[in-house]
């Protein structure tokens, strides 16, 4: 109200005669002066309230609400329209501006003759006047005070919405309109957090030290878990340990007891027609405790049935399922119904939470040196790229490091053969049978990186000593 009393004031002085009314000209100024002051905050108000109310997530304000913060629902109903919000900001917002540049031009215009230099004088200035302290200052402290700034606007908001409640609907319409001609969703706010933000937020989290180093990993291999699949991290069938259906119950605490596994499936003909599994506190309990103490009761009656699941399974859902059947174990199987491996929670919990290495186990990769690792046949490509910072082709038909050599040569390989690929040189170190059993990675240095043709076999009995430099590899290699 007290600003149109004012514009009224300005525009009637500006009707007055000027010729030889020094104070009248004085009074329109100051007048002036002070509306352009008043707008200029005006201007600084709106502006600030965009970045508040735009920048403030939804997660914040949903917490403010159920604390019971102060006008947090007023906040919530504004945003809750956030184009209706945008369009009563911005209509606000050049009001004011363009007001302020008329008024600067008229008053310009009591001092200098000339139509142009009044003009020229308030765009320069209006403009200067307007980034300075309507926009970038304003906007600054919004950005650093969101959440209480975006609650101190929302009445004054509120209440500029219904001041100019007519020029808003028109505009709204207006706007709706154009962005729908012009193909545009008109979305002013997308999602307020995608995952690949989640993830940039956690690569910069640590960078920047506010989440640890193991955090960060574990966040990370969160976000991995959903894409990998059981193949990825089953025991291979070469590796399973079980037990034929007609073995005795003692059989089977042996072969638990040698294998260090608390449940062996137990098959009938052959692994690939796995019946269930048995878990040594039923075989103990039952030969000690057991109400059948004649001698009759079979392996057959302690089997608990399990879940066959195909290779591809997402890990996620497994646990899931696994965790709703309450089975740790389960058979995977490929395409054509034959047994590949078998899966249990650990395997799966160790996806997120990092190896779990019980008693005497190995750890799958043992870092040398800063360029050479030593890596068990059955490690997965991406931990492998991960340890060395290598680029090793990830997803194709294999998953583990002894897949990748197996693929790239074609045919079995023997211990001492080396493959190059894409400044990478593995070596073959233990095979058993036709298993590569270990392999040792060696970074080579991006000068001899360039000699090497790609992925080359070499074969066994050539040079393998493992200290020569890389340079002397790259000879062998090519010959
Ligand atoms: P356990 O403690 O009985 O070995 P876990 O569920 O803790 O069982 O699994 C530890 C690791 O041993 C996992 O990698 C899992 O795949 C593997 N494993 C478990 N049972 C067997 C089995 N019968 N044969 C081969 N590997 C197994």
């Amino acid at each position: 109200m007290a600003l149109s009393v004012l514009l009224e004031a300005v525009l009637a002085a500006f009707e007055a005669p000027v010729v030889g009314l020094e104070i009248d000209r004085s009074m329109v100024t100051i007048l002036g002066l002070i509306t352009i002051v008043i707008l200029i905050a005006l201007s600084g108000f709106f502006s600030s309230s965009e970045i508040a109310m735009f920048n403030l997530p939804k997660h914040r304000i949903e917490g403010m609400v159920e604390e019971g913060v102060d006008r947090a629902e007023l906040v919530e109903t504004l945003k809750s329209d956030p184009h209706r919000l945008l369009v009563t900001i911005l209509v606000g917002n050049n009001l004011v501006n363009i007001a302020m540049s008329s008024i600067a031009t008229a008053l310009l215009g009591l001092y200098f003759e000339s139509g142009l230099t009044p003009v020229l004088l308030s765009t320069f200035g209006v403009t200067a006047i307007v980034l300075l302290f309507g926009e970038s200052v304003p906007k600054s402290y919004a950005v650093e005070n969101t959440e209480s700034w975006s609650l101190s606007v929302s009445r004054p908001l509120k209440v500029t919405e219904y001041v100019l409640y007519p020029l808003i609907i028109v505009f709204d319409y207006l706007t709706r309109q154009v962005n729908r001609l012009i193909g545009s969703s008109g979305a002013i706010e997308s999602p307020y957090v995608t995952r690949d933000e989640i993830q940039e937020m956690i690569e910069s989290g640590e960078r920047e030290g506010v989440l640890e180093e193991d955090e960060h990993e574990m966040l990370q291999r969160i976000f991995r878990f959903n894409n990998t699949i059981v193949k990825e991290v089953m025991t291979p069938r070469l590796d399973m340990t079980a037990v034929p259906k007609d073995a005795s119950i003692d059989e089977a605490i042996e072969t638990c007891i040698q294998s260090g596994h608390a449940r062996i499936p137990v098959y009938e003909g052959s692994l690939d027609n796995v019946m269930g599994v048995v878990h040594i506190r039923d075989l103990v309990r039952d030969l000690n405790y057991g109400e059948t103490n004649d001698g009759d009761l079979e392996l057959a009656d302690l089997i608990q049935p399990t879940l066959h699941v195909p290779e591809s399974k997402n890990v996620d859902e497994l646990l899931t399922e696994m965790r709703e059947n309450r089975m740790h174990m389960a058979i995977v199987i490929d395409e054509f119904g034959t047994t590949e491996g078998l899966v249990t929670m650990e395997d799966m919990v160790e996806e997120i939470i990092g190896e779990i290495l019980e008693g005497g186990e190995e750890q799958p990769i043992e870092e040398i040196d800063e360029r050479t690792v030593l890596v068990r046949g059955e490690v997965n490509i991406e931990d492998v790229n991960e340890a060395l910072e290598i680029d090793l082709p990830e997803g194709e038909e294999f998953e583990t490091i002894a897949g990748f050599i197996f693929n790239r040569a074609g045919r079995l390989v023997e211990e001492g053969e080396e493959i190059t690929y894409d400044g990478v040189r593995i070596t073959v170190e233990d095979v058993e049978n036709t298993r590569i059993m270990m392999a040792r990675l060696t970074k080579l240095e991006q000068e001899h990186v360039e000699e090497v043709p790609d992925a080359d076999v070499v074969e066994a009995g050539e040079p393998t000593d493992n200290d020569v430099e890389p340079g002397d590899v790259t000879d062998s290699t090519v010959e």
